[in-house]
């Protein structure tokens, strides 16, 4: 693996595992008309992070501070067209980002590259779910893709960031501006994507995708 630390040996820029860089490319290519299952990966993600801390807290309870009831936040900003899923959950440290978000190929994403590109082109985005390959498919609707972790505990946060083309950096993220614990997905939009920053349909995802998620919803618009 070729990575470059910088002075400070905190911040770090890294190329994708093979398969997942086979995999990313996949998904910015991709010709799947239906992108709107980016949503419920993502949104899976934060119910599963959710979930993870609940049970974690059953042995250390000190873990939920005096956030105890689990969240997550959508929050639309037009105008920057950008797009944020939000989850106060467990949470990823450094190495969690790298290994999760970079370096350790999901087990299924082999299998997934060699049966999505065997499918017609309908069929391959519904394997998505299926093999785990959940997080990368951000890369169908945005251009760069940051995710601004801090996990449960700790003090320090850090941030991912990627155009998903090959690399991906891991930064310190000053205190203030990372959640108080869990995960900022933060989605730039590609031009083709602008419509996920319309309300009615997000909504409408929501409730089609994502209507059995145990952990409470919320849908912000930021105000223009
Ligand atoms: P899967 O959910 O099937 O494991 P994904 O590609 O969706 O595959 O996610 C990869 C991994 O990244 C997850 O297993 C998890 O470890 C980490 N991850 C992604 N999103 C989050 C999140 N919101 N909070 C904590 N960890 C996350
Ligand atoms: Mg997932």
């Amino acid at each position: 693996m070729t990575s470059t630390i910088d002075k400070n040996g905190a911040a770090e820029s890294r190329v994708f595992e093979a398969d997942v860089a086979k995999l990313l490319q996949m998904m910015v290519h991709s010709v799947y008309s239906d992108k709107d299952v980016f949503l419920r990966e993502l949104i899976s993600n934060a119910a599963d992070a959710c979930e993870r801390l609940r049970y974690e807290a059953i042995s250390d309870p000190a873990l939920l501070a005096d956030e105890t009831r689990p969240q997550i936040s959508i929050t639309i900003d037009a105008e920057r067209r950008q797009l944020t899923v939000e989850d106060n959950g467990i949470g990823m440290g450094r190495d969690d980002l790298v290994d999760a978000l970079g370096t350790i190929a999901r087990s299924g994403t082999k299998a997934f590259i060699e049966q999505a590109q065997a499918a017609e082109s309908g069929d391959g985005v519904s394997l998505i779910g299926q093999f785990g390959v959940g997080f990368y498919s951000a890369f169908m609707v945005a251009d760069q893709v940051d995710v601004v972790s801090r996990r449960a505990g700790a003090k320090e946060a850090w941030r991912w960031s990627s155009d998903g083309k090959g690399t991906f950096t891991v930064t310190p993220v000053d205190e203030s501006e990372a959640p108080a614990r869990g995960t900022r997905v933060t989605l730039h939009l590609t031009e083709d994507a602008t419509g996920y920053t319309d309300r009615a349909k997000l909504e409408q995802m929501i409730k089609e995708q994502s209507g059995h998620v145990p952990v409470p919803i919320a849908l912000i618009e930021k105000p223009g």
